[in-house]
This record gives C-alpha cells, sequence and structure tokens, in this order.
C-alpha cells in the first residue's frame, strides 16, 4: 500500500510539472496521513462495531426459490457512510484486523441465519467470505464451532466462500483446514472461480462441495460465444466432480435462461437482488418471484 502510494504522488507530482521533488514529498506526506487516519478509523470501527452485514439472495433455478443468502460486509461510516469491502478489507488484511472483523462477520451470519431458522425458513444457507489471513489463524475452525454452539442451523447450512488466492497462500495448510471443516458437515464453496491462474488444478486439490462463476463470464455473455463455452464448460467440470454450480453478477433475463438451458444450479446478482439488509433480504422469501 505504501508503495502504491508513493507511486500515485510521484504521478501526481509529475502531472505537477517543475520542483517534482518538492511536490512528491508533500503530496507523499498527505498520502501517509490520510492513510494513518484511516487506519485509525478502521481501527475505532472495529472497537465501536460500525459493520453491518448485507445479505445477498441466491436464487436455484430448478426450484425457482432463493434458497440461501451470501454475507457481505458494509463499513457504516459516521461521517462518510457506507464503505464497500474492497476498500477497506485488503488494508485491514494488512495490518491483522481481519481477524477481529472476520471473527465478527462468522458469528453474526450465523446468528442471523439462526434467527430466520428460527423465523420458519429452515432450509435457508448462509454463505460466508473467508480472506487468506483469516485461514492461517489456528483459532478457525474453533471459532466457528463457538458461533454454532445454541443454534438450531447445523454445519450443512453454512457455506464457507475461499478464492484459489486464500488458499493458495498455504496450500497444505489450507487444504487440512478445509477437509476438517468439511467432515463437521460445512460446505466449502470456491468463490471468484476462472480468474485466477490455475483454477483448474485446485479443482482436483481442494475438498469443494460448490464452484462460484465469477461474474466477469457472466457479463455480456448473451453476445459472446466464448464465455458461453467456458460457462458451459465450468458447469459440465462441476457436474462431473458432483459439485454445484453458482453464477455470480446475473444482471438480466437473457443471462439467467443461458444459465438455466446450461444447467447451472443456482444464480447470484442485481437481476434477483443487490444485497441488502437483513430485514429487507428475508421479505423477499414473502415475495412470490416470477421471474
Ligand atoms: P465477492 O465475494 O465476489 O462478492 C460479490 C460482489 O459482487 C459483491 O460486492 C456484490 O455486491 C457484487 N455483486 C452482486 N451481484 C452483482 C451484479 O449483478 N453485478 C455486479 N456488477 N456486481 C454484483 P461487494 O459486496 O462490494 O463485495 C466485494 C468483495 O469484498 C467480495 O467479493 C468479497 O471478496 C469481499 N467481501 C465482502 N464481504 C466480506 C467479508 O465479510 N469478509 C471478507 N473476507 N471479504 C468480504
Ligand atoms: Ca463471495
Ligand atoms: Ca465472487
Ligand atoms: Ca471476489
Amino acid at each position: 500500500i505504501l508503495l502504491k502510494q508513493a507511486d500515485l504522488a510521484l504521478h501526481e507530482a509529475k502531472g505537477k510539472g517543475k520542483n517534482q521533488y518538492h511536490h512528491f514529498t508533500t503530496i507523499l506526506m498527505e498520502k501517509m496521513e490520510q492513510q494513518l487516519w484511516f487506519e485509525k478509523e478502521l481501527e475505532i470501527a472495529t472497537l465501536n462495531h460500525q459493520f453491518k452485514l448485507y445479505y445477498q439472495p441466491k436464487y436455484d433455478l430448478k426450484e425457482e426459490t432463493i434458497v440461501g443468502y451470501e454475507a457481505l460486509i458494509r463499513w457504516m461510516h459516521p461521517e462518510k457512510g457506507i464503505i464497500p469491502p474492497n476498500d477497506f478489507i485488503p488494508l485491514s488484511e494488512e495490518n491483522g484486523l481481519i481477524i477481529v472483523i472476520g471473527k465478527w462477520v462468522i458469528y453474526e451470519a450465523i446468528s442471523q441465519l439462526n434467527q430466520w431458522h428460527l423465523k420458519g425458513y429452515t432450509s435457508l444457507t448462509i454463505s460466508i467470505n473467508l480472506s487468506a489471513k483469516q485461514f492461517a489463524d489456528v483459532k478457525l475452525i474453533e471459532t466457528i464451532q463457538d458461533a454454532m454452539i445454541g443454534k438450531v442451523i447445523r454445519p450443512e447450512h453454512v457455506e464457507l466462500e475461499v478464492t484459489e488466492t486464500t488458499a493458495l497462500q498455504d496450500l497444505d495448510f489450507a487444504t487440512n483446514i478445509l477437509k476438517d471443516l468439511r467432515e463437521q458437515g460445512y460446505k466449502i464453496s470456491l468463490d471468484d472461480f476462472g480468474t485466477g491462474y490455475s483454477s483448474l488444478n485446485y479443482l482436483n486439490v481442494l475438498p469443494i462441495d460448490i464452484i462460484k462463476i465469477d461474474k466477469a463470464f457472466i457479463a455480456d455473455s448473451i453476445y459472446n460465444k466464448s464465455k458461453q463455452q467456458v460457462i458451459k464448460t465450468i458447469i459440465q467440470l462441476a457436474h462431473v466432480n458432483k459439485m454445484d454450480v453458482v453464477a455470480e453478477g446475473v444482471e438480466a433475463y437473457e443471462e439467467m435462461e443461458l444459465l438455466r438451458t446450461e444447467k447451472c444450479d443456482m444464480i447470484q446478482g442485481y437481476y434477483i437482488s443487490k444485497p441488502l439488509p437483513p430485514n429487507e433480504a428475508i421479505e423477499l422469501m414473502n415475495k412470490a418471484f416470477e421471474i
């Protein structure tokens, strides 16, 4: 992050022409101050519970109903409003706060699903995103088990989303943790599939129940024959390996129909719903879906 800022500062300084060095140092100082301020704010946020989980439905194409929700974190900043995860999760991974934040996410998502089950939505599942740092934490399994204490939901209702970059940092270690969790009944899903260097390798190495096709393959797929071919291949590959497939970023009716034709199991995306606060998210269950 520091290097990126130095780079940005250099760029800005060059744009200002003469006396580049002077500009560079002042701009860099400003950027570092902003960075420090932001880090401090993130610490405060972590202590003061300024986070909230939004929930995006996962829609089953065969059952034609919502079968679960993915929990997506938001930072509700008192002055700056809602800050999206891509603006603070990378920093929290760098400074270690992700362990505390991630633990909160696990507890919060699991209690929310438990509440929904108690209200009668007893087949819903919850998907929780895990980052690489959380995987390096020996307490991860314990954290998840603790969050499940006293709950009516079972491990089968909880899906843990990992990306190949998450797993890649220490493949053997990650594989063992995932295997352990899977033996306890938790579902493992491979997020952003197709965007990494060797997605296909990981498919054979990691214990996986669900593959999520990255939204990059869905965008413009209606007009793009080669994207359609990739989608089709991923779905077939998943099914041969007895895995379910979720397509991310479905924004249009035609995309949904294309995925239905290829026997994709579930879809997620703005076409069904954007991520919503819990009350609005569960409201969708009471709506008759005619899509
Ligand atoms: P992701 O896990 O791949 O989540 C999907 C992202 O795509 C979400 O962005 C979601 O709001 C967005 N999305 C959903 N449907 C559509 C669509 O139809 N079109 C488009 N263009 N986008 C769509 P969001 O919520 O901003 O999250 C971004 C990333 O932040 C997530 O990507 C995930 O990697 C990370 N993240 C979110 N919550 C958590 C968390 O609790 N813990 C960790 N470690 N990472 C998280
Ligand atoms: Ca995800
Ligand atoms: Ca994804
Ligand atoms: Ca992602």
